[in-house]
């Protein structure tokens, strides 16, 4: 048994503990916290952290195989230019070995303290890395086609990534999952739900004010994108509803469901979910969301709206690094009321029970979540700062 105590133990599921000892066995499972006075354990068997020790993040939304990308696309210049970016890179040969930034750029998640992770995948170049990883995934197998003709061929080849994944002896849960609001067509978003049976899915939702309008209107650059690549499609026919409205009907309502970004969701599109889609879980990437739009969501409205929430880095092509921290001290500089104890929350449980990460998620006797060091905060007021850094000290139970 090793006891660790910190100036801070943040259990997560229950309030922070000054001073408190986290007891943990050599499998990584928690056996007890403790007030500082509640045992008597001899000094010398303590060991000392500075800062606070919480459970492994679970970064909810990530393209770990576009870890190549890192630094390659300009900053600010808005999706639809970031996109066209990615993809004229993504048609010539990679400019830097794509098996190899997987699994850099993977083990430097993993050391920042990520134990879990949903990722996207286009392909199985994330498969080598995940066979092996300490860190816990679930693949989503992501579907898209904005031509009705083509909504087969692209169902047969997602449905195929997720089997192949799931084939692996161990992070084998994988499921099939429409790319967007706008990508999808209703033929393809009815075929997705028909394969995916009671999974999870993910969906990138207002990324930008372009999907609004495009719903609305027909026009804008996601009108010009969808012909730019399928030349000689019939125009869309706009729906005049906002996004999540116009989907709706082909989404099952009792599915988990993540909602990606929502950097320009407002107060009625948060309304319609909240009525429409009990198990919703919305996920913010602000990093991202600041590298590709120079934004961030209103994030205190989805507080006040007590919605669901939880965090993820995007990938390398829109980030400087994939670490939960750095996401929550983005959050932390642009709204500084909210508490760390509730950051915590969406950085960690909240999203291991989206995946069903049962020992995933929180400090609690019997489950075995990875402990992190988070050093160099604000003690007197329990926020995060421009320096603090974060270490996985306790890997997670397997
Ligand atoms: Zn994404």
């Amino acid at each position: 048994m090793r006891f660790l105590s910190a100036d801070f133990i943040f259990p997560v599921s229950n309030p922070p503990v000054a001073n408190g000892i986290v007891a943990v066995d050599e499998q990584g499972c928690i056996a007890e916290i403790l007030k500082p006075a509640e045992k008597n354990i001899p000094e010398g068997e303590i060991e000392h952290f500075e800062g606070i020790l919480c459970p492994g993040f679970v970064n909810a939304h990530c393209h770990l195989e576009l870890s190549w990308a890192k630094g390659l696309i300009e900053s600010g210049t808005g999706l639809d230019s970031f996109l066209r970016a990615l993809d004229s890179l993504r048609h010539n040969e990679l400019p830097v070995n794509q098996q190899e930034a997987i699994q850099n750029e993977g083990m430097e998640m993993y050391r920042s303290g990520v134990v879990g992770t949903g990722d996207i995948s286009n392909s199985a170049a994330t498969l080598q890395f995940k066979e092996s990883s300490a860190i816990l995934f679930h693949t989503f197998a992501e579907v898209f086609a904005s031509d009705p003709a083509k909504a087969e061929k692209a169902l047969a080849k997602g449905a195929e990534l997720a089997e192949t994944f799931r084939a692996l002896k161990w992070n084998n849960s994988a499921s099939v999952t429409p790319h967007s609001t706008y990508s999808v067509t209703e033929k393809l978003f009815k075929m997705i739900s028909a394969v995916t049976g009671n999974n999870v899915i993910s969906i990138h939702h207002q990324e930008t004010p372009a999907e609004e309008l495009f719903f609305k209107t027909g026009r804008g650059s996601i009108a010009a994108r969808r012909l730019f690549y399928n030349p000689g499609l019939e125009p869309f026919k706009p729906t005049g509803k906002s996004p999540l409205e116009s989907i709706a009907p082909f989404l099952d309502k009792n599915r988990k469901t993540l909602l990606v970004h929502n950097t320009f969701a407002t107060g009625a599109d948060i309304g319609f979910a909240r009525q429409n889609f009990p198990q919703l879980t919305w996920c913010f990437c602000p990093n991202a969301n600041q590298y590709i739009e120079n934004r961030l969501p209103d994030i205190p409205l989805f507080i006040e709206n007590e919605c669901d929430i939880v965090l993820g880095t995007d990938s390398l092509a829109s980030n400087y690094q994939l670490s939960i921290l750095e996401e929550m001290k983005t959050i932390s500089k642009h709204f500084p009321f909210i508490p760390l104890q509730e950051m915590l929350g969406w950085a960690t449980l909240n999203g291991a029970r989206f995946f069903g990460f049962d020992k995933l998620g929180s400090l609690e006797k019997g489950k075995s979540p990875g402990i992190v060091n988070i050093q160099n905060i604000d003690i007197e007021s329990l926020q995060l700062k421009p320096e603090s850094t974060s270490r996985l000290i306790i890997a997670a139970g397997q």
